[in-house]
């Protein structure tokens, strides 16, 4: 039995205007498979890298964008015994996601707890379980420690803000306007520079008496790389883990050790969630400090699935803070 439903398509990467709104239909699910309907889809900023053709889609093109949801298991393959027809999953997964209906392995569906909603579900598994890794394992923090987080009023941002907090870090975050730095400061970070106005590098050296930081971790890329290795101290940590201004640029070795035999990292998601016990690791602190209160998911912008182009337009042009979903049901 085959299951009518809509999903966005791209057949040519490039602007917003190329995510189109189709109907189709799902075919039954595979025998570890699972068939989720959407209560909400998070918005990721590496949507737009996969619209735009940076990150090549793996299965070619046309195809579906978006890696994260939430909803309710509606139909199981016959060899599926992890979740139930009805229960209320969130996950992370391969490229399928801005849909009303998706197929995907069970191997990678958590099981929300009555306490997060399935907005916060969406909005949270790949934005929160990123923060986690970043500040577990890229370079873990501790109390006593100085991190500078980029884009710290986004939606990484807001909630490795207050995990930082949670953690005793003092945390610097940067925001490109002092109504977001405002906000990354309700967030847990302990100052906020808006590096639209102010250079950032400088900033932080008079936050930190000329000490600097123990880790950098940049998502905006090419536009902060260089003034990000000046904030470290001597073997501090450059985590880079996106493009948001583009590409960090080729760059001589050398810099590394001239500024101070720094470390850097260059990490993803996926490496991080690779297997089932893994996925159960990260999942399962991010529900913990979120179910205990220490870290809230600010969803600040909600678009209906079909107009996925405006939501993407507004990500680009910088318009959003926090996570912003799209809903199948509006
Ligand atoms: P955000 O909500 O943080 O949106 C991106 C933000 O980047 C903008 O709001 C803006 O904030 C800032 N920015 C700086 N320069 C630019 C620019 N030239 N154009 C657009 N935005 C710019 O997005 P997400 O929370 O979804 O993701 C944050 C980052 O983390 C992304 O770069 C994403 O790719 C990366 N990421 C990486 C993962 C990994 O495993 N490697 C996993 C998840 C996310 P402001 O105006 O304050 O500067």
């Amino acid at each position: 039995m085959s299951t009518p439903t809509e999903r966005i398509v791209i057949h040519q990467t490039g602007g917003p205007e190329v995510l189109l709104c189709e109907s189709s239909t799902l075919p039954d699910p595979g025998p570890d498979e699972i068939v989720v309907e959407h209560a909400a889809i998070g918005l990721n900023y590496i949507d737009v890298y996969f619209r735009t053709g940076l990150y090549p889609a793996p299965s070619g093109i046309p195809f579906t964008p978006g890696h994260e949801g939430a909803g309710k298991v509606v139909a199981i393959g016959a060899e599926v015994d992890t979740v139930a027809v009805g229960d209320r999953v969130a996950y992370v997964g391969p490229l399928g996601s801005y849909a009303r209906h998706r197929i995907i392995k069970a191997a990678i569906a958590v099981k929300l707890p009555d306490a997060i909603s399935d907005e916060s579900g969406a909005a949270m598994m790949l934005k929160g379980m990123t923060a986690r890794y970043l500040l577990r394992k890229s370079f873990p923090v501790s109390e006593g420690k100085i991190a500078l987080f980029h884009a710290a009023a986004g939606g990484v941002g807001l909630i490795a803000g207050q995990w930082m907090k949670h953690l005793g870090v003092t945390a610097i975050g940067t925001a490109g306007s002092d109504e977001k730095c405002a906000l990354a400061k309700q967030h847990g970070y302990t100052h906020c520079i808006n590096y639209q106005t102010q250079n950032f590098a400088e900033e932080v050296a008079k936050l930190t008496d000329g000490g600097n930081c123990d880790v950098v971790y940049d998502s905006v890329g090419k536009s902060t790389f260089m003034g990000s290795l000046d904030c470290l101290k001597p073997f501090g940590t450059f985590v880079s883990f996106g493009n948001a201004s583009g590409p960090v640029e080729a760059f001589d070795l050398g810099l590394l050790s001239q500024k101070g035999s720094l470390y850097i990292t260059r990490p993803t998601l996926f490496a991080h969630i690779a297997t089932r016990a893994m996925l159960e690791e990260t999942a399962g602190d991010l529900i913990d400090v979120v179910t205990s209160g220490a870290v809230t998911i600010p969803v600040s912008q909600r678009f209906a699935l079909k107009d996925a182009a405006e939501a993407h337009r507004a990500l680009e042009a910088r318009a959003t803070t926090g996570a912003t979903i799209l809903l199948p049901n509006t």
